[in-house]
């Protein structure tokens, strides 16, 4: 039972993601809606990411705006040096479980849930669907638990399905063979389609465990967010109902985001919370460059390659004679991270390098007319949002389900799992640009004006995010 001046203080939402690019972005644009409600919000960030966001981005400043809003920073463990991504990325699980957990639960019991002369105490924790700790953490504490699993609902039900039919590992049987025991997927899922964990002798890895620890947690949660729409994985919805009675499907967010702003007629800017600053010339490059004439590369936040497929991308590339902006991080090289003069130099001609990029603009100018991408979940998104089709070269995690999908159910693009050939690279190029460009272009065309109605008023996820605001609202004991 609240107190009296409680009950005049909104709804208080912890919203604690796991610390990477990712998860924080689609994070971070869901604390923005809430803050669009008046609700108020509490993000939890590891101070190295915090440190990020105030480095690089004006996401501080924007949340500033909103007196409910506050961040609270909390140590992961790993020395000041360490790059946490990249090859090193994998260390962030570990700590943030060791490190990270501990410090967040010891915050909430000193802290009486957050509780304030101003605050209430946590209304409901909304915590990102890699932690399994969440629902024992929830109902010790009596707090309402919201999952918001980041990756796409596919990547979920076939984990869920196939840890349940228990096929584990997929080495030795063909990767070309279609797997049975995911509803909704029979008929276009291969061996090779499944997350890269599955294909381990080592199902005991500590980042499979921990996984699929979490995946079983999922249905203890009070409800789940998924960042999709209807339109794009509606038939897997409708049978994943089965599991999770309370599903919210609001995505894509990041354009949600952007709807709700518009509507609001507010002026707060869009929050995108890059850990690296954005390389905004090659913006400049690109205004430089004819219609849909350039084919974006980006392989996300975590991906690496070795020197040798790098090689290989940037010869396809050359040898596909299309213009090309490419994202290299400096740590996404292995062994390495100084680009060969030789290829800084043959870049010249027809393709511009950037350290980081502003991706959604970019997916936006009319110059690209194509994404070379590592299928992370949030660069789907925001491609399909953009009409731009797709070279999927997906590198691990949901990654390798989305690009099938991509590929196979909605068409908007090539696969090319599994090959890093100068060859195949360069193929997929000409087909994508030059020889289907018109049949992808005109169905990605398609995805985007759906994408788009779905979170416009009247939108299928417009009109889940409202009742997701109303059942949280609902969770206040009077
Ligand atoms: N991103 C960006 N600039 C870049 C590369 C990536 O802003 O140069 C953003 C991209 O827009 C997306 C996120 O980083 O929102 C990457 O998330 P995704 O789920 O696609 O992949 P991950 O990094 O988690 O593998």
């Amino acid at each position: 039972m609240s107190s009296k001046s409680e009950e005049k203080l909104p709804v208080h939402v912890v919203i604690f993601p796991f610390p990477a690019q990712g998860h924080m972005n689609c994070m971070l644009n869901l604390a923005h809606l809430f803050c669009l409600s008046d609700f108020h919000v509490t993000f939890i960030v590891s101070e190295f990411t915090h440190r990020l966001l105030l480095r690089n981005t004006s996401v501080p400043a924007t949340f500033a705006a909103y007196p409910g809003f506050q961040f609270r920073a909390i140590p992961d463990g790993l020395p000041d040096d360490h790059p946490r991504s990249g090859a090193k990325g994998a260390d962030v699980v570990p700590a943030v479980t060791t490190n990270m957990v501990p410090l967040f639960k010891k915050m909430m019991a000193d802290e009486d849930l957050l509780a304030s002369p101003h605050r209430r105490p946590v209304t409901c924790f909304v915590a990102d669907g890699f932690f399994s700790f969440a629902p024992d953490f929830a109902e010790e504490n009596g707090i309402p638990l919201v999952y918001f699993r980041t990756p796409s609902a596919s990547y979920f039900w076939a984990m869920i399905s196939f840890i349940q039919a228990q096929q584990i590992p997929i080495q030795g049987k063909s990767m070309d063979e279609l797997v049975k025991g995911i509803p909704g997927m029979e008929g276009f899922l291969r061996g090779r389609d499944l997350p890269g964990f599955f294909r381990s002798d080592d199902v005991n890895v500590r980042l499979f465990q921990s996984l699929t620890a979490a995946i079983r947690q999922t249905a203890r949660a009070q409800a789940v967010i998924f960042n999709t729409f209807e339109d794009l994985e509606g038939p897997i919805l409708s049978i994943m109902l089965q599991k999770l009675p309370r599903i919210f499907t609001i995505g894509p967010i990041h354009e949600h985001q952007k709807s709700r702003l518009i509507e609001n007629k507010s002026e707060a800017s869009i929050v995108a919370g890059n850990f690296w600053a954005e390389d905004r010339s090659c913006i400049d490059w690109l205004n430089a460059q004819p219609l849909r004439s350039v084919i974006y590369v980006s392989f996300g936040s975590i991906t690496v390659v070795t020197r040798e497929q790098l090689m290989e991308f940037w010869h396809g590339l050359v040898n596909s004679s299309h213009r090309f902006l490419w994202v290299m991080r400096p740590d996404s090289i292995t062994g390495g991270d100084q680009i060969s003069a030789e290829l800084m130099e043959g870049t010249k001609e027809k393709g511009y390098l950037v350290k980081w990029a502003p991706q959604e603009e970019v997916l936006n100018h009319p110059a690209v007319g194509g994404f070379l991408t590592h299928s992370g979940w949030n660069s789907t998104l925001e491609s399909i949002v953009a009409g731009v089709p797709m070279i999927c070269w997906p590198y691990f995690g949901d990654q390798t389900i989305n690009s099938r999908f991509v590929s196979e159910v909605w068409k908007i693009g090539l696969d090319i799992k599994d090959s890093c050939d100068r060859l195949i690279i360069e193929k997929a190029v000409r087909e994508v640009m030059e020889v289907r460009k018109d049949e992808f272009l005109e169905r990605a065309d398609g995805m985007a004006k759906m994408a788009k109605k779905a979170v416009e008023r009247g939108g299928s996820s417009y009109a889940n995010l409202d009742a997701l605001i109303g059942y949280i609202k609902s969770l206040i004991i009077t």
